[in-house]
């Protein structure tokens, strides 16, 4: 348990670690709805509307479907890894972070045959490496790739990647939960063959239900390809939502209501009208901490649209600036402790430029009680 002896004022904390997020109230009053039974129509009928939406802010036209599940991203993260891959298939994950590791984990525990690409954290993902490896060993038959590696901040290159697998007729299995909603991703022009995505991050959802989007032919395929769990089970939650009608077990059906207010209002927004809001977001936190004197983990270039990593300023820990922050009103986040000394400043959700200003103000204020005279 991380000790907390903050007290944060009263009111609303702004929300910037990188999901959950600030959600719109239109998102929180929907989880008000009433009381109802999961194995009634009208439950059916929202999570047939729930999977339409999120198929169509993933790009999917009418021969893709989503299946909703209920848990944070990891489990439909979990349910895809752990469900598409045949026992004389291959994974090759590829891993740049911390959120690479974690798909190398999954099928690491259950047994899937894999091989792991490292790049090293920081490091872009070599297309050409990818491209190389796919060629070297027909045995591959499935790639995973983190589309927004969460813990640096680094946008991969999905679109190359998408291109070098399919030219090599292998499936693409995206992580795409940190980036759906406010990055360019297409599972058509992509090329992505499994789309994992959550509710609570660029979708601005709450937390409690995720899912998988694919073309039916995918989905109708895993038939024949033997599960790994029971309660994750993809083609099992496939069958059982799109034939039957219902969910295999119980939903977070309240979650639910909530992340259909929030894709309803994502696919009004749009990808690049949200995606838009989050530069001009990001672009006032990186000058403002640029004019700050702060050091950035990543060059321009490399960075997503929501998440800032920053080096913590001398003379003060993270714990000290987190603490001081939060007194203030203002949640920043850590990084794994493979990138010591750096802290993040995500921009996700329901924020405006008056909140970043705070932020910046707020910043000024607990750094200056360790910098001295001076600065
Ligand atoms: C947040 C995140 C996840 C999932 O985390 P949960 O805590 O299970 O929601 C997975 N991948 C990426 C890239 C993420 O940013």
């Amino acid at each position: 348990m991380p000790e907390n002896t903050v007290t944060p004022p009263a009111g609303r904390l702004v929300l910037l670690n990188p999901g959950p997020v600030n959600v719109h109230d239109d998102v929180r009053a929907a989880m008000t709805s009433p009381d109802q039974c999961h194995r009634e129509p009208e439950a059916a009928a929202l999570m047939a509307r729930v999977r339409e939406k999120a198929t169509l802010l993933s790009g999917g036209d009418d021969s893709c479907t989503s299946v909703l599940l209920a848990g944070s991203g990891t489990a439909a993260l979990e349910a895809t890894f752990s469900s598409i891959v045949p026992d004389d298939g291959r994974i090759l994950i590829l891993d740049n972070g911390n959120y690479g590791e974690r798909l190398w984990r999954i099928v690491d525990v259950h047994g899937i045959p894999h091989r792991r690409m490292e790049f090293g954290w920081c490091n872009p993902i070599d297309v050409d490496a990818v491209d190389r490896a796919l060629a070297d060993d027909p045995g591959i038959t499935h790639v995973g790739l983190v589309h927004h590696e969460t813990s640096t901040g680094m946008l991969n290159p999905l679109r190359e990647i998408g291109a070098v697998v399919a030219r090599h007729g292998r499936q693409l299995a995206v992580d795409a939960i940190s980036s759906l909603g406010s990055e360019r991703l297409d599972l058509r022009d992509d090329n992505i063959d499994w789309c994992v995505g959550t509710a609570n991050k660029c979708v601005e959802g709450l937390p409690g239900v995720s899912f998988v989007t694919a073309p039916r032919e995918r989905l109708e395929q895993l038939e024949h390809v033997r599960a790994h769990t029971f309660y994750l089970d993809l083609h099992g939650h496939y069958i059982s939502q799109d034939r039957l009608g219902a969910p295999l077990f119980t939903p977070a059906l309240q979650v639910m209501t909530a992340l259909e207010a929030a894709l309803d209002r994502s696919l009004d927004e749009g990808v690049q009208g949200r995606g838009a809001r989050y530069d001009a977001l990001a672009e006032q936190v990186r000058e403002g901490l640029a004019a700050r004197g702060v050091r950035f983990l990543l060059p321009p270039a490399e960075r997503a649209n929501s998440v800032t990593n920053v080096y913590v300023p001398d003379g003060m820990t993270y714990d000290e600036l987190h603490d001081g922050l939060k007194a203030e009103g203002y949640v920043v986040y850590s990084v794994q402790a493979q990138l010591g000394g750096v802290f993040r400043v995500a921009n996700m959700g329901q924020l405006d430029a008056t909140d970043i200003e705070g932020f910046l103000a707020a910043y000024d204020r607990v750094v200056g009680k360790y910098a001295g005279p001076g600065i």
